[in-house]
C-alpha cells in the first residue's frame, strides 16, 4: 500500500488555514471518507501525489483536462501570454479569436461574453433571461448542478414540482422562491409547471447531459418537452454545457441531440485548465448584456490573456486532431470493462455514458434522475475507491461525478484501470 504521509501531514496544516482543508468541497473525500491526495504534478493521463505515487487520471481537474496534463500546446502557449504581460483591463485579439473558436463550434452561440468561471456563466446567464424576459420564475432540475449561484443552489432530490426551499445557511428563501425545482428526465413534471406558471418563466436551465449526480443520459422525449414547452411559453432555454461543452463532442452535447437552445453556458475545457467561462447565444438576446443593453455584468479578469491562450490553444488542438472518435472507442472500452469487472463479482451495477464521461452506478436499476442516483450504494462506492486508489487510479471521489478519459489515455491505461477494478470488486464482494 503506497504511502501518502506527506499528504497527510499537508492536509492537517491546511485544515487549520482553510475551512475543510479545500479551496472546494468536492477534494475533501467527504463522501469516501480520509484525506485527500495532495498533487505536485500532472503528464498526461499521470498525476503525481507529493509522496511521489503515480496515478492514472480520470478526474481530469473535474473535466478540462481533455488533452491531458501538461499538454505541450497549450503549456507553450500559456507561457509565452505570461510573458507579455497577464492582464490590462481592456480588450486583447485573442478575446475575439477564443469568441471565433467557440461560435464556430457552436452554431446557437452567434455572440458571447467571457467570465471567470462556470458559476459566473449561468448567474449571469440567470439574469440576462430575467431581464429579456421582464420574467422571474426559472426552472432547474434535481441532480443537476449549475454552479453555486444562490439562485440555483436549492434542493436537489425532491422528486416533486414544488417550490424550492435554499438547501445552503446563507440562501435566503427570498433569493430561491422564484426558482422551481422539478425531476430530471419527466416531460410531464414540465408540462404541469408550464400549465401552473407558464407566462412568469424566464428560463429553463438544464444539464443535456447530466454529470453532476453522476452521468446521467437525458430521455429524448425529455429534451423534446423542454425544447417545445420553453418555445410555446416565451420562455429562453439555458443549455448548461460547462461539463458536455467540447467534452461530449466539438459541438457539445446540443450538436449530438439536435438541440437549439437560446443560451448556452460553458466553462472547463472552454478554458484548457485555467478559470474561464462563457456565455452565450442568439445575438439579439446577447444583446441585452451591458454596454450593448441593460443588463449588468462585469469582470476585472474576464478575457485575461493567460485563461485566453490556455482557451485556444486547447480549442485549437481539439479542431485540428479532433481526439473524439479515440475518446469514444477508450470510453467505450473501459465502460464495458468496468461493467463486465462488476458482473464477474456479482455486484449490481449499471454504467452511463456519453462519449468520454462515464459513471459505474452500484445500483440494480437504471439511474434516470436524482431519486434513482440517490438509491445507489454509496458505502461500496467509497470502498471502490479507496481500492483504485491503492492500485495507482484517481477516480471521482463521489459516486455523484462523472469520470472523464483524456484524449491521453491509451488502450493499455484503460485495460489496466479495468484490471484494477476487477481486483477491487472481487476484493469487495469477497468481504461481503
Ligand atoms: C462545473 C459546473 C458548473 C460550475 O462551474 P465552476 O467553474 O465550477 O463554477 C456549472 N455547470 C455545470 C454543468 C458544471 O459541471
Amino acid at each position: 500500500m503506497p504511502a501518502r504521509e506527506k499528504s497527510e501531514q499537508a492536509f492537517q496544516r491546511a485544515l487549520k488555514l482553510i475551512p475543510g482543508g479545500v479551496n472546494s468541497p468536492a477534494r475533501a473525500f467527504g463522501a469516501v471518507g480520509g484525506t485527500p491526495v495532495f498533487f505536485q504534478r500532472g503528464e498526461g493521463p499521470y498525476l503525481w501525489d507529493i509522496d511521489g505515487n503515480r496515478y492514472i487520471d480520470y478526474v481530469a481537474s473535474w473535466g478540462p483536462m481533455i488533452l491531458g496534463h501538461a499538454h505541450p500546446r497549450v503549456v507553450e502557449a500559456v507561457c509565452q501570454a505570461a510573458s507579455r504581460g497577464t492582464s490590462f483591463g481592456a480588450p486583447t485579439l485573442a478575446e475575439t479569436e477564443l469568441a471565433e473558436l467557440i461560435c464556430e463550434a457552436v452554431p446557437s452561440v452567434e455572440k458571447v461574453r467571457l467570465v471567470n468561471s462556470g458559476t459566473e456563466a449561468t448567474m449571469s446567464a440567470i439574469r440576462l433571461a430575467r431581464g429579456y424576459t421582464g420574467r422571474n420564475k426559472i426552472i432547474k432540475f434535481a441532480g443537476n448542478y449549475h454552479g453555486h449561484v444562490d439562485s440555483l443552489l436549492v434542493a436537489a432530490g425532491s422528486s416533486a414540482a414544488t417550490l424550492a426551499v435554499p438547501n445552503s445557511p446563507g440562501v435566503t428563501p427570498g433569493t430561491v422562491q422564484d426558482t422551481l425545482v422539478l425531476p430530471y428526465n419527466n416531460p410531464q413534471a414540465l408540462e404541469d409547471a408550464f400549465a401552473r406558471h407558464g407566462d412568469q418563466i424566464a428560463a429553463v436551465i438544464f444539464e443535456p447531459v447530466a454529470g453532476n449526480m453522476g452521468c446521467v443520459l437525458p430521455r429524448e422525449e425529455f429534451l423534446e418537452a423542454l425544447q417545445r414547452l420553453a418555445r410555446h411559453h416565451g420562455a429562453l432555454l439555458i443549455c448548461d454545457e460547462v461539463m458536455t461543452g467540447f467534452r461530449v463532442a466539438w459541438g457539445g452535447a446540443q450538436s449530438l441531440f439536435k438541440l437549439e437552445p437560446d443560451l448556452t453556458t460553458l466553462g472547463k475545457i472552454v478554458g484548457g485548465g485555467l478559470p474561464v467561462g462563457a456565455y452565450g447565444g442568439r445575438a439579439e438576446v446577447m444583446d441585452h448584456v451591458l454596454p450593448a443593453g441593460k443588463v449588468f455584468q462585469a469582470g476585472t479578469l474576464s478575457g485575461n490573456p493567460l485563461a485566453t491562450a490556455a482557451g485556444i490553444a486547447t480549442l485549437q488542438e481539439l479542431k485540428e486532431n479532433p481526439p473524439y472518435q479515440r475518446l469514444e472507442e477508450l470510453s467505450a472500452r473501459l465502460a464495458q470493462g468496468l461493467s463486465e469487472a462488476a458482473a464477474a463479482s456479482g455486484i449490481p451495477h449499471t454504467v452511463a455514458r456519453c462519449g468520454s464521461m462515464l459513471t459505474l452506478f452500484f445500483s440494480p436499476e437504471p439511474v434516470v434522475d436524482w431519486d434513482t442516483a440517490s438509491r445507489c450504494d454509496t458505502k461500496r462506492f467509497a470502498a471502490y475507491f479507496w481500492g483504485l486508489i491503492q492500485r495507482g487510479v484517481y477516480m471521482p471521489c463521489s459516486q455523484f461525478e462523472a469520470l472523464f478519459v483524456s484524449a491521453a489515455h491509451t488502450p493499455e491505461l484503460i485495460d489496466q484501470t479495468i484490471e484494477a477494478a476487477r481486483d477491487t470488486l472481487a476484493q469487495l464482494a469477497s468481504e461481503g
